[in-house]
Parts: structure tokens; C-alpha cells; sequence
């Protein structure tokens, strides 16, 4: 079995807590190998805690995840930190120069390495603008990064590790149209060849999608390719509708 199979597999969160929260109710889905799937589904629907099992920072209390046949929690964190990446806008950014920051994901990595991930990622030329280049400090005390520069950074960081899995968790905060086709189209380089799950918050982010999956309620309740999920005139069809419904009103000024 290759790729990645999630099976049979529930969280709650604050479980016994008057906070209890059944975030995934037994989802059992299989990621193939070499295929863009898009995760679809409401906010709070459970897409970024399945992301958030993949990659450990929760485990998983029942049911299990194998990457490649193997479970998860027999994968060393280091081992499984060079196979898994996970692209986003909430990347972690400590204080250092923004060299060691796209680094990090390799640390043996040259300068020259950085600068070919950075310029792959679209971000050479915003990290050139900073006052020292790739030697400016960025991260808590000295400079900011924006929302669509940090997802850049970690588009940076998965070229550097040419993971086995990519993960896309694509935040909802909006971005103009040059930042957001710089973003995807170095998310094109990076997801090239490779198993990606695309958490789409927004549905225009799943064009590269071979496969959608949408998730509702904690269950998966969907699956099949964008024509199909139109025709079935399930949550696809309303999440499509409706965004589209918002887009008109926009353009309308409304
Ligand atoms: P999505 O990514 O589809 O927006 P999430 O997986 O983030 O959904 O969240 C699923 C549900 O679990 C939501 O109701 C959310 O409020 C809840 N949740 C997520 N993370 C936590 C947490 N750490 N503690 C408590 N509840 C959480």
C-alpha cells in the first residue's frame, strides 16, 4: 500500500471538557500516490485537523495513518519532518536572518540552495528589497513578514526538502492578484510530481486538483472529481454557488 491511508479515524478535542469537540467522526481516506486531492469543506469542518494528525502535531487516538504501509507513530519525528511538508501563511518564523529562516528546513543547505528555493518560490525579489538582503533579521523584535511573504518562505522551505508529501493549507486572508499569482505559481513548482493535500479554504485554490474530497461535519461526505461533485449537487455544489454568489456581488459593488 503507497501513499498515505487514514483509517477509521476520530478526534475529539477537550475531550471531558464542557468544551468537547468531535472534530472527525471515523474518516477513513486514502491520498494516493503522485495526486493533487483537495479538501474541501465549511470552516470547522475538520479539513486542517486531518493535516494537523498527518504531520503529528496531534496524535491520533483512534484509528491509525500509515505513510507507505508504515504507521505513523513508528516514523521517527526527524525522518518524518523530511518527508512531510506543510506550506502555509502560519509558518513559524523565529528571529534570525531570513537566510537561516528558508534554511532551516535543511540546515546543511548552501547559500547558493536558498537563493535558487527563494527564487523558485517568487521570493527573491521581496527578500532583495529588505535593507540587507538575506541578511536582513526577520521574526519577533525586527521585521515582519506579511501573510503571502510567509507563504512564500515555506514554499522556499519544501523546495529545500523536496518532501515525499506536501501539504497546502491555503489561508483564507485575502491577498491581491499579483501576490496571490506569484503564490501559486510557485506552488505549481513545488507541488510538481509529488503527493499534495490542498486544504482549499477558497475553491479557486483547487484548480490543480486531480481529486477532490469534501469533508463535512467531521465525516467525509463527498468524494470524486470537480464535474462529478457539480453534478451530485452536494456541499461542492453549494460551497461553488455560494462563493460564486459573492464574487457577483463584488463585481456588482453590492
Ligand atoms: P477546518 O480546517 O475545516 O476549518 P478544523 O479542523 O480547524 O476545521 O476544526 C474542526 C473543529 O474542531 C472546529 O469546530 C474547531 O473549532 C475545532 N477545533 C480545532 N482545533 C481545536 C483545538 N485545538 N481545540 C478545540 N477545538 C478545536
Amino acid at each position: 500500500m503507497s501513499g498515505i491511508e487514514v483509517k477509521n479515524v476520530s478526534v475529539v478535542y477537550g475531550a471531558g471538557t464542557p468544551f468537547e469537540k468531535r472534530a472527525l467522526d471515523n474518516v477513513s481516506i486514502n491520498f494516493g500516490e503522485d495526486r493533487v486531492v483537495g479538501l474541501i469543506g465549511h470552516t470547522g469542518s475538520g479539513k486542517s485537523t486531518i493535516a494537523n494528525l498527518i504531520t503529528r502535531m496531534y496524535d491520533v487516538v483512534s484509528g491509525s495513518i500509515t505513510i507507505d504501509g508504515v504507521d505513523i507513530k513508528d516514523i521517527e519525528m526527524n525522518s518524518l519532518r523530511r518527508n512531510v511538508a506543510i506550506v502555509s501563511q502560519e509558518v513559524y518564523i523565529f528571529r534570525g536572518t531570513i537566510l537561516d529562516n528558508i534554511r532551516y528546513a535543511k540546515p546543511e543547505a548552501t547559500r547558493e540552495e536558498v537563493v535558487a528555493a527563494a527564487k523558485a518560490a517568487n521570493a527573491h525579489d521581496f527578500i532583495l528589497r529588505m535593507p540587507e538582503g538575506y541578511d536582513t533579521m526577520v521574526g519577533i523584535g525586527s521585521r515582519s513578514l506579511s501573510g503571502g511573504e510567509r507563504q512564500r518562505v515555506s514554499i522556499a522551505r519544501a523546495l529545500l526538502l523536496n518532501p515525499s508529501l506536501l501539504i497546502l493549507d491555503e489561508a483564507t486572508a485575502a491577498m491581491d492578484t499579483e501576490t496571490e499569482r506569484l503564490i501559486s505559481e510557485a506552488i505549481d513548482r513545488v507541488s510538481e510530481g509529488k503527493t499534495t493535500i490542498s486544504i482549499a479554504h477558497r475553491l479557486s485554490t483547487l484548480k490543480n486538483c486531480n481529486y477532490l474530497m469534501a469533508i463535512d461535519n467531521g465525516e467525509l461526505a463527498e468524494m470524486g472529481t470537480a464535474e462529478e461533485l457539480m453534478e451530485k449537487k452536494g456541499i461542492y455544489y453549494k460551497l461553488w454557488t455560494l462563493q460564486n454568489e459573492q464574487l457577483q456581488k463584488v463585481m456588482e459593488g453590492r
